[in-house]
């Protein structure tokens, strides 16, 4: 197919900082949103090769951010069992992990962008635990190249516990990736700690100083568990939030994934530290860790991001489904219809992304045509509380239609089922989970 450097969207229900603009047409040139007007408003200059799409009946708003997953875990749904968050690590996760060969990660990879593609992510952050060899991290990169939505992958590390890294070998090859994709549009890197207590006070640190310098960030899951917390009680004698500000680690640039488990002081701290929290609300829930108190955060103007978090632990990446369960389980642990709005909901899942111009063409169609969400009385209650994943049909990230009435594009969907499939058989087998 063509592919035009322009794109004209007409009919659009546009999602704007302030509220919709109905009946809108959007222009996007050269992977930028270049203007936005009425549809009456806008004349069509003939020019060359431009794509003109009608979005009639269809939402059109800033593609979701998934804040935190990992891929891998495409191969691992369903497995949770009932398991909370550590017996589950070390009884399946871990092990499955420890066993993935490079082809296997790249079809999880494919998988799992190809599903995030579908209910309408643009970008994704991939906690990349898989770091065996760098082949898999390669494999990573090549199945995001292939489907074209962004996508940072977090590098994950350990060098306290089971298995831990050499401390220069985490520095070098972090250093690598950094230097080997500072050019590209849509492969990012960043440093992915596991958690406070697997890493060094020294090499959290020193991480996240080099992540700095590249202009990147560290990405950590924190307090999901009171476990957790106890263990850093008896370890520092501090939470964890609070340690990771002692030693230099909490800052603009620090993603903080979960903080299910914070304290008032951790909370002030999170909010003068201008760091992000990421927001687990299904996967926080599956394993019975707890609900976040997102309330605190959005008061304390703390940025905060939703995430799917892996398919072990969720057991999907629809954004929409986390939506909804972020404002049904805040509305029904602090007993308050209004502890959060569907207008919240939809900016923690686009990242405070905006259509205007100038922004990056990273938007989505949403189907509004169809039995769970007529009549659309509302936009943002129909998007945040009737919408799901299938009822996404176009998909474009930066300028590129990716997906169009609801066909992927870039990759064959049933051909990459039928393979995954045989690939998990395998690394069952080889695991000895039957
Ligand atoms: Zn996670």
């Amino acid at each position: 197919m063509t592919d035009p450097k322009r794109i004209i969207i007409k009919n659009a229900n546009l999602f704007q900082p302030q509220g919709w603009l109905s009946s809108a047409t959007v222009e996007i040139e050269a992977g930028f949103i270049k203007s936005i007007c009425s549809d009456d408003l806008f004349t069509l200059e003939t020019s060359q090769n431009e794509k003109i799409i009608d979005a009639k009946g269809m939402a059109v708003i800033p593609g979701f951010v998934n804040g935190h997953t990992h891929l891998s875990q495409t191969f691992m749904r369903g497995l949770a069992n009932g398991r909370p968050l550590l017996q589950w690590l070390r009884e399946l996760i871990w092990p499955l992990q420890a066993e993935i060969s490079v082809e296997e990660m790249q079809l999880a990879a494919l998988l799992g962008l190809a599903e995030n593609l579908r209910c309408g992510v643009t970008e994704v952050v991939d906690h990349h635990k898989i770091t065996k060899t760098r082949n898999h991290t390669e494999a990573v990169q090549k199945a995001i190249e292939t489907v074209g939505i962004r996508c940072v992958i977090a590098r994950a590390w350990v060098n306290k516990g089971k298995n831990p890294e050499n401390d220069q070998s985490i520095l070098d090859e972090l250093n690598d990736w950094y230097e080997s994709n500072n050019s590209s549009e849509i492969v990012k890197y960043a440093s992915g700690p596991l958690t406070p207590w697997r890493c060094s006070e020294d090499l959290l640190y020193r991480t996240h100083q080099l992540s700095l310098k590249h202009k990147s960030f560290t990405h950590i899951h924190v307090s999901e568990t009171r476990e957790e917390v106890q263990m850093s009680l008896d370890e520092y004698g501090v939470n964890p939030v609070k340690w990771l500000d002692q030693i230099g680690v909490l800052d603009s640039n620090s993603q903080i994934v979960h903080a299910v488990w914070v304290d008032e002081e951790e909370i002030e701290l999170l909010a003068t530290r201008e760091a992000t929290v990421v927001h687990c609300p299904i996967s926080n829930a599956v394993l019975g860790s707890g609900v976040a108190p997102v309330r605190k955060f959005l008061d304390r103007n703390i940025s905060i991001r939703l995430g799917s978090d892996g398919p072990a632990s969720n057991d999907t990446q629809d954004c929409f489904e986390n939506m909804k369960m972020a404002i049904c389980l805040a509305r029904a642990t602090n007993q308050d219809a209004n502890n959060i709005s569907c207008r919240d909901a939809l900016k923690m899942a686009t990242s405070s992304n905006e259509l205007i111009p100038g922004k990056k063409a990273d938007l989505i169609f949403v189907d509004l045509e169809n039995l769970h969400t007529m009549p659309v009385n509302d936009f943002d209650s129909a998007l945040a509380l009737c919408s799901k994943g299938d009822d996404v049909d176009t998909v474009i990230v930066a300028g590129e239609v990716l997906m169009q009435n609801k066909v992927i594009l870039n990759l064959d969907e049933n051909l990459l089922m039928k393979e995954c499939n045989q690939a998990i058989k395998s690394l069952r087998k080889r695991v000895g989970i039957d």
